[in-house]
């Protein structure tokens, strides 16, 4: 009887394992949370610590990151120190595997050129890009190397569906391919326009569809514009023809709101990433929505 009850709960506790056992992604961000759903479907659990509407900058470590951090098997983070004031902290928490140097971490930064590399850090100024521009997600090109290292990552972490990741990889790189060309098609009408930026979220973006950027409402990175900064925004768009002033849906509206009133340039907000906006559910959503958005 004592036997034949250890089995039953035996099994229980197999079936509860085996449900527990798809591999479970920490993302730093919902760019790569959507990225790593897109590779492992149904075959992972993916969340992410931060939402849409979140500054990825800052965030406030609560309970609930501490205990998923303690599941995770693997990390997917932007890395350049985006997350450097919240990061290390929930990495002292988190698995083995997840380590720096270990399988089951990605920092994307690592893997790619980052752009806007200061040439004279002081942080004593505050600077929060000391690496380069973090914001590695608005790149189309950096997106589809990342979904190829995560399925690397997720087939070493379970082989036993290794097939269908490199299958579910192989159909996000076609449509991901077939999108980035409806994108660059986009480049026609925007290159060569001129745009004023409140932090420097979208410079891959920017970059890619060949639009320039006067300068930002922010002196540097992370630093609230002085009076004397934001009179010199406004005298640069005054003597250049500019298209908007752009901000994330997070940005402090203040300062933005302040000079669209003194240069009646108006003022987009873009959905940067997945969740920014009720509309971008999705990373294909997210580029489609900025570009539409940019075009009108
Ligand atoms: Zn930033």
């Amino acid at each position: 009887m004592f036997k034949w009850l250890s089995t039953i709960i035996s099994l229980c506790f197999f079936s509860f394992n085996t449900a527990q056992a798809k591999p479970f992604v920490f993302a730093c961000e919902p760019e790569w949370q959507a990225l790593a759903q897109e590779i492992g479907r149904d075959q992972i659990k993916a969340v992410s610590a931060t939402h849409g509407r979140q500054d990825p900058h800052f965030i406030r470590v609560k309970p609930s990151l501490m205990s998923r951090i303690k599941r995770a098997d693997l990390l997917i983070c932007s890395g350049a120190d985006l997350e450097v004031g919240w990061l290390p902290l929930l990495l002292r928490n988190g698995t083995k595997t997840i380590q720096a140097g270990q399988l089951g971490h990605i920092l994307v930064s690592d893997y790619v050129t980052n752009i806007e590399i200061p040439q004279i850090l002081d942080r004593s100024l505050g600077d929060i890009h000391p690496e380069g521009n973090p914001h590695v997600h608005l790149d189309p090109k950096i997106i589809l190397k990342t979904a190829a290292i995560i399925n690397e990552r997720l087939a070493l972490i379970d082989p036993d569906h290794k097939e269908n990741y490199a299958a579910n990889l192989k159909e996000f790189e076609t449509k991901w391919l077939t999108a980035t060309e409806r994108w660059e098609s986009a480049r026609k009408s925007l290159a060569g326009k001129s745009v004023v930026v409140q932090h420097k979220s979208f410079s891959y973006l920017l970059q890619f569809l060949g639009i320039n950027v006067l300068t930002s409402i922010e002196e540097k990175p992370g630093i609230p514009p002085s009076a004397r900064h934001l009179a010199k925004v406004v005298s640069t768009i005054k003597q250049n023809s500019t298209l908007a002033i752009i901000r994330s849906p997070f940005d402090t509206e203040a300062p933005s709101d302040w000079v669209a009133e003194k240069t009646g340039v108006r003022i987009i907000t873009l959905p940067y990433t997945v969740g920014g906006l009720p509309e971008t559910t999705d990373l294909y959503k997210v580029y489609d929505q900025s570009i539409e958005l940019l075009s009108n």
